[in-house]
Order: C-alpha cells, then structure tokens, then sequence
C-alpha cells in the first residue's frame, strides 16, 4: 500500500525478473549457436525523442547479452529504400529481429513497411499475421506494450479471470491488442475510442481500466469504480514532463492498484521485447538445418517465461 490506499503496480522490478531470465536464455543460444542474438533496429531519420528511446532499446540489449544493429536510413530516403532494406534483414541468417523505429517520415507508407517484415522476425508483432493469431488465440509475436500493460496485472498476482475490463484506445498496436490479450485472460472485455459516448459510464463499471489514448488526465478518480486496478500506458510530455492518461493524483485514492508513469507499463515494455527476440532467434535456429544434432536443454519456451 502506498500513496492514499492504492497499491502501485512498479514495472522496473518485474522487468529485472524477466531481463534475468532473458539473460540465461541469450546466454544458451550465444553457446549453442556461436554468436550471441541480434537485433536490427532500422531509423528512418533521427530526432531527439527517438534518440532517446534507441538509446534505452541499446542498453537492454546490452544488459542481457543482445546485440543491437541500428540500421540508419537518411531522413529522405524513400519507401522502396527502406522497404529493401527490411527485405535484406529477413535474408540475413545473422538477424534475428527487426524493429522499426516509428513514426516514420509522411512520405513513407505505414503498411508498405508493416508488410515487408518477415513475421519470423517481426518482434513487436506490428505484422497482420501476427495481429491474426494473437485474435485467433495462436502463439505469434504480441506488440511489445499491449503485452507489458496485461503482463504487469498477471506478475503483480491481479485476478483477471471474470473481471469487467475497460480498454481506453483502439490503436492496432496498443489498445486493440491489449482488449484480446484480456480477452485471452478470460476478462469480460469493453473497447472504448474517441466516439465512445459514455466513456465515465464504462469505466465506472470497470473492475480493471487500461488506458491508452494519448490524452493527459483523460481518466480521473471520480470515474473510476472503487477499487478498480489502473493500467496506464499514456506517455506525455506536459510542461516538460512526462506523465500517463490517468490523473494519477485523484485516481490513486479511489483504485486499488495503479501502474505509475513514468516507472509501470513502459519498463516492462523494454524488458518484454527482450523475451520476443530471444524467442524469434531460437525459433529460427531450431528452425534451420544443423550439422550436429542441437540440444534442446537451452530451448525454453517463452511461454514458460510468462511471455504469451
Ligand atoms: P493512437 O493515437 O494510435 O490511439 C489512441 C486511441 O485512443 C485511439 O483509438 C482513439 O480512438 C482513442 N482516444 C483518443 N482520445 C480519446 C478520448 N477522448 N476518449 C476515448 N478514447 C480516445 O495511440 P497509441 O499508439 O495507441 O498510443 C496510446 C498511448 O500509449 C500514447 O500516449 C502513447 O504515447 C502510449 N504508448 C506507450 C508505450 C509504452 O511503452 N508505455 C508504447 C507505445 C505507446
């Protein structure tokens, strides 16, 4: 308990229990395969808050044995460019992931790129085949921050099973596939979007509210039913610093448990992409002709690791 009665649902020490995790894995396959797991991160252009965020992706990898490859493209490269270049990392037996780093520049199709990624590769599960079985229930890739928002609730021992959930956000990256991934935890599942009409009315039934609309203080403690679990997934920058959905200060004296921003969602983000790569490079590995029969002690399945 803390802060007013809720509890506060802190990502940084989930994610140290998965990065310890991730770590043994990466350091089986770095055994077994002769060169440790990689990823290629390719930027189309580079500003400062994407700096920033490459900068975070560089030192988790590094912190579990991962090597990061950033692919740089110039910011005026066009979409076949970047396309050939997604297409040249699927060839590459030496890569085992591929994240590109979003927003990309106007000019550039969102789905052109989303379509060129292997869905092998694709770790942050942005491609239709992996946003397919994720809604058909298979075992593919998840986008890494929908994952993190139910991972959080299901390591931090919140009942799920039967509980009214609310999802703020409909973002086929975020919202969408959080409302499935609850879905899959047997939650009873509302989607609400920015023509929803009664967005207090919703939340107020809700027993656990995740909130990714991008709008500071869009939820606040007077909506919530008492004792609600607060997911928020919001990052914005307002005067200067960064704060989540959910006005954390009214919301906390009415939940019982709540994710803070910065320090919930976003930490076990990173630490849950980590996970996804490891699985990539071992699925890809076994999948692959061998000279001498692998031992299969280092293929723990990411499932085993709560990564699903
Ligand atoms: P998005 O803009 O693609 O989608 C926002 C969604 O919110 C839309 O579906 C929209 O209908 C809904 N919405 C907007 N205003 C609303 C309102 N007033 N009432 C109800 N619904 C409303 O954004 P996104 O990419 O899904 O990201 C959502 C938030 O999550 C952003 O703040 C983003 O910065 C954050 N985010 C966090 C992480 C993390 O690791 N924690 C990662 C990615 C994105």
């Amino acid at each position: 308990m803390a802060d007013g009665g809720a509890r506060r649902l802190e990502g940084a020490p989930i994610a140290d229990e998965i990065r310890t995790a991730v770590a043994e894995d990466v350091a089986s396959f770095t055994t077994a395969n002769g060169r440790p797991p990689v990823l290629a991160v390719v930027i189309v252009g580079r500003d400062a808050p994407s700096t920033v965020y490459l900068e975070r992706i560089l030192k988790g990898c590094a912190k579990v044995g991962i090597e990061a490859a950033f692919v740089e493209l110039e910011g005026e490269a066009t979409e076949a460019a970047v396309v050939d270049t997604i297409r040249t990392l699927n060839a590459d037996p030496a890569v085992d992931g591929v994240i590109v780093q979003m927003p990309l520049p106007p000019t550039i199709r969102l789905s052109a790129v989303i379509d060129a990624i292997d869905p092998a590769k694709d770790i942050d599960g942005i491609h239709p085949l992996n946003a397919g079985l994720l809604r058909l229930g298979y075992d593919g890739f998840l986008p890494a921050t929908a994952h993190a928002a139910v991972e959080i609730l299901r390591r931090s021992g919140i009942e799920i099973a039967g509980r009214d959930a609310v999802v703020i956000g409909r973002s086929a990256v975020v919202g969408m596939p959080a409302a499935f991934l609850l879905v899959r935890e047997d939650a009873t599942v509302t989607v609400c979007h920015s023509r929803t009409r009664d967005l207090a009315g919703h939340v107020r039934r809700a027993d656990i509210v995740v909130v990714a609309a991008g709008r500071p203080g869009l939820v606040t403690g007077a909506m919530l039913k008492p004792g609600a679990v607060v997911v928020d997934v919001g990052i914005n920058l307002v005067d200067g610093k960064i704060v989540g959905d959910v006005d954390y200060d009214s919301a906390v004296s009415v939940a019982s448990a709540i994710t803070p921003v910065p320090g919930g969602v976003g930490p076990l983000t990173n630490a849950l992409l980590l996970t996804h790569l490891i699985r990539a490079a071992e699925r890809q590995a076994e999948a692959r002709p061998r000279h001498a029969a692998p031992s299969s002690a280092a293929n723990t399945t990411a499932s085993s690791r709560g990564d699903r």
